[in-house]
């Protein structure tokens, strides 16, 4: 799935009764997302690619290095030692980063046909996870997916007064806040926190 649905699904898991701070619900997030940071590796093969010795380091590396479960482990154990609530957070991080390669495997089929398949148990086996079923990136199942959760994020911010936004701007998140009640509701004052 696309980082944008990854990044909603795991901010609306992060709205989980018990945390209640901007840095919590950012660790939890940011869980939901780090499993794509093994494709980071695209900007040096695109810069490479015409050179005398291009590295290949998305086609190797994507899915391999952080699309697991021992990325998961240490994730949400790096994440818990840093958070408020260290408990909550660790096991949301790591249900959040496993919901990212869930997603993957239902959803997440290149235009070319790859599955992008997901090595669950990497480094320590070698098996890897697919789906027969799997849709592809760009499909309505994605669309709807994401148009749900863009839903569900705006009630979020509406009733609570945070949004997405928050984790990289507050002020901006404010803004933001602001405008989603002007358009949906509730005012400011009203139940509003
Ligand atoms: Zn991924």
């Amino acid at each position: 799935m696309s980082p944008v649905t990854h990044g909603l699904l795991s901010w609306v898991l992060a709205q989980t009764p018990g945390i209640t701070t901007r840095k919590d619900r950012a660790l939890i997030t940011i869980a939901g997302l780090a499993p794509d940071l093994d494709g980071l590796g695209i900007v040096v093969q695109w810069a490479t690619a015409n050179s005398a010795h291009p590295l290949e380091w998305f086609s190797e590396y994507h899915h391999r290095l952080a699309h697991n479960l021992t990325a998961a482990v240490i994730c949400a154990l790096a994440f818990a030692s840093i958070a408020q609530r260290k408990l909550l957070v660790g096991v949301l991080a790591f249900l959040a980063f496993v919901l990212h390669l869930v997603g993957d495997v239902i959803g997440a089929k290149g235009p070319d046909g790859h599955q992008w398949p997901v090595p669950l148990f990497a480094p320590f086996h070698q098996w890897e996870w697919t789906w027969a079923g799997q849709w592809r990136l760009d499909s309505w199942q994605n669309l709807v997916i994401t148009g749900v959760l863009v839903i569900i994020t705006i009630i979020v911010a509406c009733r609570r007064g945070w949004s997405p936004v928050e984790i990289v701007s507050p002020r901006a998140d404010a803004a933001v806040v602001a405008t989603f009640r002007r358009w949906f509701g509730p005012r400011p004052g009203t139940d509003a926190r």
